[in-house]
């Protein structure tokens, strides 16, 4: 495989003038017949449902017992060697807080949309509810967790001399805080070397191709970019030695956040924006347009921006967002079967590209910048 061939940063020409960013024509069905209403009552009943029962005594056995049988076929396909790890997965993905964030992120995307014509049931959200979540949490949930499983006994037989931080007697919500700013550095750091290094940007780009935001877009992520991700993140949190719940609990965190500030969500939360991402600081990174480019990289906290110079610095601009190669095969239909071909589609381009690139042809496909 060649390496990048273009320099740094410098893989971003200008956008041709004759190459648009349409929005994707919904199908006439896109709504799924479910209207706003029942959707607001369904999301608010399986929230007050999923914290009544997981925290009344005696049922939340029972409760997960019944979310994990849902989401069998998952775990189903988890070989047995790494079930510690899918079960610590499970836990995060089941957990009842996640829920009621996303009814939270629901009711905000009804009020405070960022974009009031996008339909709940955009083409772009069941593009990421169903190739992404469903379809893509298959592979995220067998290759990352063989792959994590692997590293996790590596550092334990060979590097468990890195762990020279205690943290395990530190009160918990001290390793909670502690635990969730390094690791929350360490995603900074990934996410902003994908975007640098071209070779890592082509499988970015599935995330950054969503021009519908929703919820769920933090789901579309290519499950190669899981694993450059993971030795970046993982390894020195074992160094940490933070405990199980603690790693947990920063899991449940990250991952609530992120589906807040993908939402289509119409705020910048005033100040708390110079702490944390927002709506808002998000679809900056997500923009379309050129002059967004390579801002606002942080997952939970704005201020690794601040501090390394990517802050964008204008809050009240909601661009567009998306990429602008013509060739990227986006989502064109809102039924399962069309989800489940563009999932497909989407998954092997960024092969398609490296290929592209491997025989000297560049990092286009479509003959217009690859990048944005
Ligand atoms: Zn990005
Ligand atoms: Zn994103």
């Amino acid at each position: 495989m060649c390496s990048p061939q273009l320099p740094e940063g410098s893989y971003a020409p200008d956008r041709p003038a004759d190459v648009d960013v349409e929005p994707p024509v919904p199908d006439s069905d896109g709504r799924g017949g479910m209207g706003p209403l029942m959707m607001l009552t369904g999301a608010i009943v399986l929230s007050a449902t999923t914290l009544a029962v997981a925290f009344s005594p005696g049922t939340g056995g029972r409760f997960q017992a019944l979310l994990t049988a849902i989401h069998g076929h998952v775990v189903a396909t988890v070989p047995g060697p790494i079930m510690p790890i899918a079960a610590r997965g499970a836990e995060v993905f089941l957990s009842p807080w996640l829920y009621l964030v996303m009814l939270i992120c629901f009711l905000a995307e009804r009020y405070f949309p960022a974009r009031a014509e996008q339909r709940f049931f955009s083409v772009g959200f069941v593009q990421d509810l169903v190739g992404w979540f469903l379809v893509n949490s298959l592979l995220r949930v067998a290759l990352i967790g063989a792959f994590a499983a692997t590293l996790d006994t590596l550092f334990q037989t060979r590097l468990s001399f890195l762990r020279i931080i205690p943290t395990d007697v530190w009160p918990p919500a001290v390793g909670l805080v502690g635990g969730l700013l390094v690791a929350d550095f360490l995603k900074w750091l990934h996410h902003w070397i994908r975007h640098k290094v071209p070779l890592f940007w082509v499988f970015h780009a599935v995330h950054h191709s969503q021009r519908e935001m929703n919820m769920f877009t933090d789901l579309r992520v290519h499950v190669v970019e899981y694993l450059i991700a993971l030795p970046v993140v993982a390894v020195p949190l074992f160094m940490l030695g933070l405990t199980d719940i603690t790693v947990i609990w920063i899991l449940i965190l990250m991952e609530s956040y992120s589906r807040v500030y993908h939402a289509n969500i119409r705020s910048d939360f005033g100040v708390l924006r110079y702490v944390f991402v927002t709506p808002q600081s998000h679809r900056i990174h997500h923009s379309s347009d050129l002059r967004h480019h390579d801002h606002n990289f942080a997952v939970v906290f704005s201020f690794w921006d601040r501090l390394m110079g990517t802050q964008w610095d204008d809050h009240t601009e909601y661009p567009d967002t998306g990429i602008r190669d013509p060739a990227f095969p986006h989502e064109t239909s809102a039924s399962p079967a069309g989800a489940l071909g563009d999932y497909a589609r989407q998954t092997i381009y960024p092969f398609k590209m490296v290929w592209n690139a491997a025989m000297g042809r560049g990092w286009t496909i479509g003959g217009a910048d690859d990048r944005n």
